[in-house]
Parts: structure tokens; C-alpha cells; sequence
């Protein structure tokens, strides 16, 4: 058998991005609106740094506002939800994303609860959740399974329709919106997670098969179906061959995977530039729908 189809998650980001910045313009154009998110991290954790620095850039680069927000690490939690609260009414923003993880003496819950629904540019809070769970217009889906499903989309159509799909890991980021959208989908979906029995027969009948379990290289290609399509959502870093070097990897073992799937996401430069990219499309839908005008597909 050949093998898989590599699924250029960088050159799809691209394209997408490329439309948000249309979209960006043209809502300047008819609207006189600049669509803005206000991007904030509490604390110094290395890893958020680059993902916040990312976000900022490719806002800017895509002609959206960025509204920085750096905090010290001891940041009391009322003074967070202050800024929220400040961030909520403010007209320019219009998408608001706290980075995850925050430092241990605020609680998470509560600081995505106080987000205004139509600014929660994550897609993370209670309303939007129920909206997705229920099929429901409107809902601001996270980006992560969002970017996934564009991916599956450009791979095998938009019918999905009657395809088993499985998602392995249940977290409220990845795994449970993104069964949601494939159920949507009509595909026919399992969830697996730490307590599956048998997890490799369930990952063998998946015709797509989403893995979102933070473990490195855990999918085997023996666990897959052939000719499966397979989206590898995690990003772990591990040591490399070469002493005191690291280099990441997904949560499937790709070198086996890539000579039974059908197609395949690497890691990197699979699912990782869909996130921003779908950061930066949320964040212009909730522009064009704060001005009234016509949401981007
Ligand atoms: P979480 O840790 O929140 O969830 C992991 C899920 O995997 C849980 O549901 C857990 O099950 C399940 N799981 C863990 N171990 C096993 C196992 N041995 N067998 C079966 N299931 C298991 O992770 P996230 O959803 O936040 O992230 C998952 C991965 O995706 C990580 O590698 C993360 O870095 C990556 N990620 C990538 C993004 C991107 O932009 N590409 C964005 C977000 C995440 P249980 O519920 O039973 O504990």
C-alpha cells in the first residue's frame, strides 16, 4: 500500500489565513470596523509566551487590532475578572482569549465564565459549549477541533455523512467539540478516553481518527484502519537522538501510521497552524457579527 496523503496543515492555514485577511478588510471597508481580541496571559510560562506571541503577530499581520495584556504571575483574581469586566464593555474588542494554563490561585472556571459569550474568541465558555452541543446558529466553536475539521473537510469532502469517526481523549478543549462537530457532521462518533476497554479495536474501525491525549507516539499503526484519515491533535516534546536536544512529536506514531492511514497530519505543521488560524477567524466573526454584517463562512 502507498502512503498516506500528508495533510499540509501549514500551506491550509495559509489559505485561511489569507481569507480572514480579506474578510478583514472588507469589514473595514463596509463597516468602518477593525476586528480586535485582547490576548491575555498571567505569568511568565515559557510555552504561553510563544503561543501569546504568535497570536499577537499573525493579529497584526492579518490588519486585526491586538490588545496586550501581560500580567504578573501574582495577579489577584479579582483584579483579573476586573479586566475582564473592562475588556467585556470595551467596543473595540471584540474577541477576548485568556491563555491557559493560569497560575494556580485563580480559578479557570470562573475567569472563562465572567468572558461575554459573543467575545469568548476560544470558544471555551458554558453558552457557547451548549450552543454547539445543541445545533444551535451562533456558537464559537474552539479552535482546535475547528481547524481539525476543516482539515478532515479538505481531505475527504464536506459529506461526511455515516463515516465512524473517533476521538480519542474527552477534555472540554479538543475531545467533547470535537465529536460535537463531527456528530454534526453525521458522522457516527466514539469518544475514548483513559477508561476504553480495547482502546486499538476502537481506534481500527474509525474511518477517521482524531487524537487528542497529550501521550507521545500512543496510536500505533497497527490501531489503524486502513486508508483511515487521521488528525493528530497532540504536541509533546520528547528527547532527541542527539544528546540534550528535543523534538516534537504527536500523539501517533507516525513513521507506522503513514503506511496504513489513508491520509495523515504531521507534527509538527499539521493541526498546530489551524489553531491561530481559526483564533483569527473567530475573532473576525465576532467583529462582523458585533457590526451586523455578514459572517464569514
Ligand atoms: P487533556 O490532558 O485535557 O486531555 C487528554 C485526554 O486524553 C483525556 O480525556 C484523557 O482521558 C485522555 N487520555 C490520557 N491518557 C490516555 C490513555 N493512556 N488512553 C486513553 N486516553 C487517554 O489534553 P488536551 O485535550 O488539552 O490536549 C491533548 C493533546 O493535544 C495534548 O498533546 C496537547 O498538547 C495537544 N493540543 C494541541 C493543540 C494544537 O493547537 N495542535 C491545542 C490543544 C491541545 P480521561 O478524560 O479519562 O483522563
Amino acid at each position: 500500500m502507498a502512503d498516506a496523503k500528508i495533510i499540509d496543515g501549514k500551506a491550509f492555514a495559509a489559505g485561511l489565513r489569507a481569507r480572514v485577511a480579506d474578510g478583514v478588510a472588507a469589514l473595514k471597508a463596509s463597516h468602518g470596523v477593525t476586528p480586535g481580541l485582547a490576548v491575555v496571559l498571567v505569568g511568565e510560562d515559557p510555552a504561553s509566551q510563544v503561543y501569546v506571541r504568535s497570536k499577537e503577530r499573525a493579529l497584526v499581520e492579518l490588519g486585526m487590532n491586538s490588545f496586550d495584556h501581560h500580567e504578573p504571575a501574582d495577579m489577584a483574581e479579582t483584579d483579573l475578572l476586573a479586566l475582564i469586566d473592562r475588556l467585556n464593555a470595551d467596543p473595540a474588542v471584540h474577541g477576548i482569549l485568556v491563555q491557559l494554563p493560569l497560575p494556580r490561585h485563580i480559578d479557570t472556571q470562573k475567569v472563562l465564565a465572567r468572558i461575554v459569550p459573543e467575545k469568548d474568541a476560544d470558544g471555551f465558555h458554558v453558552v457557547n459549549a451548549g450552543l454547539l452541543a445543541t445545533g444551535q446558529p451562533g456558537a464559537i466553536v474552539p479552535c482546535t477541533p475547528l481547524g481539525s475539521l476543516l482539515l478532515i473537510r479538505d481531505t475527504l469532502g464536506r459529506d461526511l455523512k455515516g463515516k465512524r469517526a473517533l476521538v480519542l481523549g474527552r477534555s472540554n478543549i479538543v475531545g467533547k467539540p470535537m465529536a460535537q462537530l463531527l456528530l454534526q457532521a453525521d458522522c457516527t462518533v466514539t469518544m475514548a478516553h483513559s477508561r476504553t476497554v480495547d482502546l486499538p479495536e476502537e481506534c481500527r474501525r474509525a474511518d477517521i481518527l482524531v487524537a487528542a491525549v497529550g501521550r507521545p507516539e500512543m496510536v500505533r499503526g497497527d490501531w489503524i484502519k486502513p486508508g483511515a484519515t487521521v488528525i493528530d491533535v497532540g504536541i509533546n516534546r520528547v528527547a532527541a537522538a542527539e544528546p540534550g536536544k528535543t523534538r516534537l512529536v504527536g500523539d501517533v506514531a507516525f513513521d507506522e501510521a503513514v503506511k496504513v492511514a489513508g491520509a495523515i497530519t504531521p507534527v509538527p505543521g499539521g493541526v498546530g497552524p489551524m489553531t491561530i488560524a481559526c483564533l483569527m477567524l473567530n475573532t473576525l466573526a465576532a467583529a462582523c457579527r458585533a457590526a451586523g454584517a455578514p459572517v464569514p463562512e
